[in-house]
This record gives structure tokens, C-alpha cells and sequence, in this order.
């Protein structure tokens, strides 16, 4: 009987079966799926007035204001389309604070006067709804009994279909708010960000003589994830609850063989990735890469990145479908940031740069004067990080992600940025001697005449390790986690980076005004600021022990867990940052603390109850049939004459883990009987010192339990079973 359990495990496992594809040999699969699913340019095109799709155009382009007048003509033609595709239903989609996506369905129907159904869908319900806030999380911002909350058309982002058999809806991107108008969504305050950056940006590209069009922030998301048999996933009450494992011994084989990475992708596992792929190109997601990661059962998908608003969006379209898919094999997509102790975990490396629609600022291009700018735009990047390294931790900080960070496989809870060699040479130079001569370097050509050097547009060398590292044409924040939104990390990179280069540009803009050459400017200006922002660069071994100290004498934030991180929210330097540069006001940061700090002991309070949970009603009945059988096994070799001394040893043995575990799970049960305080400041300290500290001593035990009560009796699925069976 409970052998049994691992063999339906592998029944599903066998028995899978591949969704439909196209036929194949289809060369036009591609082009006639990508975006399919999209009320985009295209359709726009084809459906609107002229009038009212160079209108919205100029929005999308140019981040010009939409004229409501041509809410109804869009509508009408969005209602048109979604009904050609089947779908009898339109929902507003929004990023609550939950960090997910929510979605409330309407339905077109409007019952004639004669009785008939018809459908109606007009500006009024394209442009605004009004879902029920109360139970979305607001740190405040929304009483109860102002439950009401507007959710907004945000035309920048193209509606799209969403569904299959089962059901299909128009699914209508929109930012979420207060009846007060604070925003409690992910969405507003990175659109207003957008906003920021390009204000500053363009006003220092005028230094260097370019009236630019608009500006954006581009954003590429690595996603990892992990894939496991759904069998064990329902077998597991612990992945089921919490999304991890809250226990599991390590298997004999873990990824010690490096075999996984960039191996082949099991069958099974890449005809799920292929529907992922096919429904993500109908929604217009450009999914570019998918291998396997380190971690057995991991994989990675990335996209080709795209502005930062349509990006965010489709990176949470991405999470959702990868979701999804997963049941139509028999696989549930773990996207946790620690599912396995022992095992590595999943982050999400955020691709980030900006710049006009044909010139990416963050690369350094081929001329002096492209070099001179990047040089500008790169140091802005650089100060900023410096100076708002609390604001990038607490943005990247949740109880899944403390599991990785720091824990040698991801950057530490330190942000430092790293540069290459070539570019850090340039940087010491400049520090050194106020100007940067051609470097001997190879790959580094010599300008003439110029005394810049021309920079290396793709850095060479590779560090794995950095927190946050230049890659050639962009910056790779990699301490996010698996599960995160990048829209927050994305906001906050957007706003320092704005204050960092209007700090510059208030330098050089009067200097330049009365006609002083700006090289000459911008060199004072560098060598002056090195030495305030240079403790941040940092090449070398991120994961190594002696990093943690040199940081510590360089007086950067080593933050210790979420709980410490978090509080950066509400530093009057943020709130003053945010406040100036209109993104977010003071109460809505507060309400991020509020909800984030709420999340992190809500999360904690259920992994400690499960803790106790599985550990009670499931690992004690096992331990003690075990010693039950031991015990009943020597009274009958004692009868039998024979020797007992191995069955002693194991009794004495599992009865004293039995003890241990008891001891263990008494202390967790008063632990999850507490809460520390009454205000949630005060419930998470009580979280982080001792509900973990005790679950992990349930644990420690329970592991040690796994390696000696036999196969059949133990009730969970083991790691090698999970991690193994494709
Ligand atoms: P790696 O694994 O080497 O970091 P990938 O190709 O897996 O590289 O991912 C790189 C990500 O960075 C992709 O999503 C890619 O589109 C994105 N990217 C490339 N150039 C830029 C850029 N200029 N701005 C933002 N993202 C970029
Ligand atoms: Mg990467």
C-alpha cells in the first residue's frame, strides 16, 4: 500500500502526452503565431479610425497623454476583435502588491429590451473599473469601509486573449489605485519612474548636443524555475503550502556531476517549454533562450528584452504561463527561490539599460563622443547604486529569496557592482591622473588625437558572482528572486539613476552654458566623484569569505535577512528621493514596507505551522512504526535464540531520534503559539530569531529520520524521488 505512492509517481511520468503542435515542416509558424493573441499595433492598424491609431501611437511612442475622446472608438474595436477570437468575457489585469496579477471577469452580455443578448463593451469599462480593493493588500492606504479601488486603462501595454478551451477573455492591462489615488499596484509607480528617467536623460543628453525623443528603460528577465513530477508535488504539504520543501535529507547525487547544466532537456520537459514558448508568442512575449540550469530539475527561460513597462508585464504573463502548462504534463512549476535545501536555488537576473528608440546609452559605442556619454551615463549608474545600495537589497529582499542570498550560489547581500577589467583600468585612471589615456589593453583601440580611450564594447570577462555587473551594453542585476515582479527593482533602478544624473547634469550644465568644453567638465567632474562611489566596484570573487570583510572595511551594507533590509523603504533619504521625483509619495512607501514586512511573517508563520504539521502527523506516527516493528522483530529473534544486537542498536538509535524530535517540535509548537508583538514590525523579529531557528531544528532531525526509517514507511516523497523522475 504505501509502497504504492512512489509508483503513481512514476505512472505519470510514463504516461504523459504531448499537447498538440503544429505539423510540422510549418515555416510560417512563427510569424503567423507571434503576438496572435495581442490586440497590438498590427490589429490597431487594421481596426481604428486613422485618427485614433495615430493617437495612441504617439502614446505608445512618445508617452503623450491619451485623448479619452477615442476611448469608445477603441473599445468598440477591442470588442470586435476579442469576440472574433472566441471570448465572452473582458477582465482588467493588474499588479497588486501580492506581487502576482489579479483579474476579475465581466462579461460582454447586455440583455436587450426584447429580451435578446447582446454584447456591449464601451470607453467607459475600457478606461476604468472599479473592482473591490478590500482584500488586496494596502499597507494602509485603503481602510475597509473605502474599500473602493479604480483600476486604469494603460494604453502602452497591449490587451490580449487569454484562456483556451475551458474559457477565453480579453484580459486588459490596467494600473490600480486607491479612491485616494495612491497607487497599490507595481504598475504606476514604474510607468512614473519611466517618466523620471526620461526626463533626466534628455535633459543631460542636451550637454551633448542631442534633443532626443523619448526615452526608456529596457528590461531582459532570466526566469529559473523548477519542474517536478505533479504526483509528488500533491504528496507534499510542505511544496504545497509554502512552496518548498521544509524538509528532505540531501540525495546521494545532487548536482555534484554538473551534468544537468546545458544538458539536453529531457523530452518530456521540452515539449512542455515549446507550449510555454508557443502560447507566450501568441501573447507577443519574445522568448529567446531555454536551457537546463544547474540544479537538477532546473531550467531557465529568457526573453529579448524590451521597454520596461511591456516587459514587466509579460514577465509576469511569463511566471503565470509557466504555471500553467505545467499541469497540461503533469508537472507543477515551482518558482520559489529555494524549493530544495542543499540544492541550488532560482533567481531572476534583471537585464536593465535605457535610452532612445536608436541609441542604447548604455553601450559605449564606437566615437569619442559616444564614449564620453557612456562614460556620463555609466558613472551616473555607478554613484547611484553607491548611494541607494539599501534601496536595490530591500527591493530584491522576501523570506524565499534570504534562503539564497549570501548562501554561495547567488551575490551576497551585498551590492557591489562590477565593471571588467578593461572598464575598471579606465576607472583607476581617471581616478589616478583625472583623464583617461587609450588603454594598452587588448581590444582597446587608440583614438588619435582624443585623449579617449575607445571602450570595450563587450566585456570579455564574465563574473558570475557580482550582484549587479556590467555586461557589455547593460547591467545585470542578479540578486532578484525567482518569484519577484521586476517591477519594483526596475522602479528603484530607474529613479536613482534619474537623481544620479541630474546631479551630474546640475554640475555640468552651467559650465557648458557659458561655453567651457564639456570634456574638459566632465574629467573635473569624474575625478572629483570617483572616490566618493568607487568602494562599490568590485571585481573579484563575490562568493568568497574575505569579500564579506573587505565590504564591511568599505562600509557597504551587508544586509542579514529581509527583516533588516526592508525597513530602507521608509529612510527619510528614500522618501525624500521618491517624494522629488514624483514616483512615490511617503504613505505609499510606508505601504510597501507595510505589506512587504506583512508578507514576509505571514509566509514564515505558515512554514513554521507546517513544520510542525508534517513533522507531528506524519514523521512521529512513521518514527514510532518503525521502532514498533523494531521492537516486535527482537522479541521474536529473542524467541528465537538469536542475537539481538543490531536490533538494539537500531532501537536505542531511532528512539533517541524520536526523543530528539519530540524535544524539537514541543519548542516549535510554543514558537508558533507566539507572535512576538502586536504590530508586525515586532512579528517578524519573532519570525526570523526563533520560528526559523526552531523549524530548522525540527528539521535537522526529521532529515537525520529520513536516512534510517525504510522507504515504505516514510510518507513524503523524497528529494531523489522529486529530483529525478522526468
Ligand atoms: P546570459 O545568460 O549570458 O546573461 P541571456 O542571453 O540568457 O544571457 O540573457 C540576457 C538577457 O539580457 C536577455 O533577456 C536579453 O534580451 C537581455 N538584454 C540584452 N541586451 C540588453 C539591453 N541592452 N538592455 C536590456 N536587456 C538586454
Ligand atoms: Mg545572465
Amino acid at each position: 500500500m504505501s509502497t504504492q505512492k512512489r509508483f503513481d509517481s512514476v505512472t505519470a511520468a510514463k504516461t504523459w502526452s504531448r499537447r498538440p503542435q503544429s505539423p510540422s515542416g510549418d515555416r510560417d509558424l512563427l510569424s503567423r503565431i507571434f503576438g496572435a493573441d495581442t490586440f497590438g499595433l498590427r490589429e490597431m492598424q487594421s481596426r481604428l479610425p486613422d485618427k485614433a491609431f495615430k493617437q495612441i501611437l504617439r502614446t505608445i511612442e512618445h508617452g503623450d497623454s491619451l485623448d479619452p475622446g477615442i476611448a469608445d472608438t477603441v473599445a468598440a474595436a477591442m470588442k470586435d476583435w476579442a469576440l472574433s477570437r472566441g471570448a465572452t468575457h473582458y477582465t482588467h489585469w493588474f499588479q497588486p502588491l501580492t506581487g502576482a496579477t489579479a483579474e476579475k471577469h465581466d462579461s460582454f452580455l447586455k440583455v436587450g429590451r426584447d429580451g435578446r443578448a447582446i454584447t456591449e463593451f464601451g470607453g467607459d469599462q475600457l478606461v476604468q473599473g472599479e473592482p473591490d480593493a478590500s482584500s488586496f493588500p494596502s499597507g494602509g492606504l485603503r481602510a475597509t469601509f473605502e474599500a473602493r479601488g479604480y483600476t486604469a486603462w494603460d494604453p502602452t501595454s497591449p490587451a490580449f486573449i487569454l484562456g483556451g478551451e475551458s474559457a477565453t477573455y480579453l484580459c486588459i492591462p490596467t494600473a490600480f489605485s486607491s479612491w485616494s489615488g495612491e497607487s497599490l499596484d507595481a504598475k504606476i509607480p514604474l510607468l512614473k519612474s519611466i517618466d523620471a528617467l526620461d526626463r533626466a536623460t534628455r535633459r543631460a543628453l542636451k550637454l551633448f548636443g542631442i534633443e532626443a525623443g523619448r526615452v526608456t528603460a529596457n528590461l531582459g528577465a532570466e526566469q529559473e524555475f523548477f519542474l517536478l513530477d505533479r504526483e509528488f508535488y500533491y504528496r507534499r504539504p510542505d511544496l504545497m503550502t509554502s512552496g518548498r520543501t521544509l524538509f528532505g535529507a540531501k540525495p546521494p547525487r545532487g548536482q555534484e556531476l554538473d551534468d544537468h547544466y546545458f544538458g539536453t532537456i529531457h523530452e518530456r520537459v521540452l515539449a512542455y517549454i515549446q507550449s510555454v514558448e508557443t502560447d507566450l508568442y501568441r501573447l507577443g512575449v519574445p522568448m529567446k533562450t531555454r536551457h537546463n540550469e544547474v540544479a537538477p530539475g532546473q531550467y531557465e527561460m529568457a526573453p529579448i528584452y524590451e521597454n520596461a513597462n511591456v516587459a514587466a508585464d509579460h514577465q509576469q504573463l511569463t511566471m503565470r504561463i509557466l504555471e500553467r502548462n505545467a499541469h497540461q504534463y503533469g508537472f507543477v512549476c515551482l518558482l520559489h527561490e529555494k524549493p530544495f535545501h542543499g540544492i541550488n536555488g532560482s533567481g531572476k537576473h534583471l537585464n536593465w539599460s535605457f535610452g532612445t528608440a536608436d541609441r542604447n546609452l548604455m553601450d559605449p559605442g564606437d566615437t569619442p563622443h559616444d564614449n564620453l556619454m557612456f562614460l556620463f551615463f555609466c558613472t551616473a549608474v555607478m554613484s547611484a547604486v553607491d548611494k541607494h545600495q539599501d534601496l536595490l537589497l530591500a527591493a530584491v529582499s522576501s523570506s524565499g529569496n534570504d534562503h539564497r542570498l549570501g548562501a554561495n550560489e547567488a551575490p551576497p547581500a551585498i551590492i557591489s557592482v562590477f565593471l571588467g577589467k578593461q572598464l575598471g583600468d579606465i576607472f583607476e585612471q581617471l581616478e589616478a591622473s583625472g583623464r583617461a589615456e587609450e588603454g594598452d589593453q587588448e581590444g582597446l583601440l587608440g583614438l588619435g588625437a582624443s585623449v579617449l580611450p575607445d571602450l570595450p564594447r563587450h566585456a570579455g570577462d564574465r563574473n558570475r558572482t557580482s550582484p549587479f555587473a556590467f555586461t557589455g551594453n547593460k547591467f545585470e542585476f542578479r540578486a532578484l528572486g525567482s518569484s519577484s515582479s521586476i517591477s519594483l527593482p526596475a522602479t528603484i533602478l530607474n529613479t536613482i539613476v534619474a537623481e544620479a544624473i541630474d546631479n551630474w547634469t546640475d554640475v555640468l550644465e552651467p559650465i557648458v552654458g557659458i561655453g567651457k568644453s564639456l570634456e574638459d567638465a566632465l574629467w573635473v567632474l569624474l575625478s572629483n566623484e570617483i572616490p566618493s562611489f568607487k568602494r562599490i566596484i568590485f571585481n573579484g570573487d563575490n562568493y568568497a569569505p574575505e569579500w564579506v570583510e573587505e565590504a564591511a572595511r568599505r562600509g557597504l551594507i551587508n544586509s542579514s535577512s529581509t527583516v533588516a533590509a526592508l525597513p530602507a523603504f521608509a529612510a527619510k533619504k528614500n522618501l525624500d528621493l521618491f517624494e522629488r521625483y514624483s514616483v512615490m509619495s511617503a504613505r505609499e512607501l510606508e505601504a510597501r514596507l507595510e505589506v512587504f514586512t506583512e508578507q514576509y511573517f505571514i509566509q514564515i508563520n505558515i512554514e513554521g505551522e507546517t513544520t510542525a504539521y508534517i513533522a507531528r502527523c506524519q514523521i512521529l506516527p512513521a518514527t514510532v512504526s518503525y521502532l514498533n516493528q523494531l521492537a516486535s522483530a527482537r522479541r521474536g529473534v529473542q524467541e528465537a535464540g538469536a542475537s539481538t544486537a543490531a536490533l538494539d542498536a537500531s532501537i536505542q538509535r531511532v528512539s533517541g531520534l524520536l526523543d530528539e524530535l519530540g524535544e524539537a517540535l514541543d519548542n516549535l509548537d510554543v514558537q508558533n503559539a507566539e507572535l512576538g508583538g502586536d504590530e508586525v514590525s515586532e512579528k517578524v523579529i519573532h519570525m526570523r530569531n526563533n520560528v526559523i531557528p526552531a523549524a530548522s531544528a525540527v528539521r535537522d532531525v526529521a532529515d537525520r529520520l529520513e536516512h534510517i526509517i525504510p522507504d515504505d514507511l516514510w510518507p513524503l516523497p523524497t528529494y531523489r524521488d522529486i529530483l529525478f523522475v522526468k
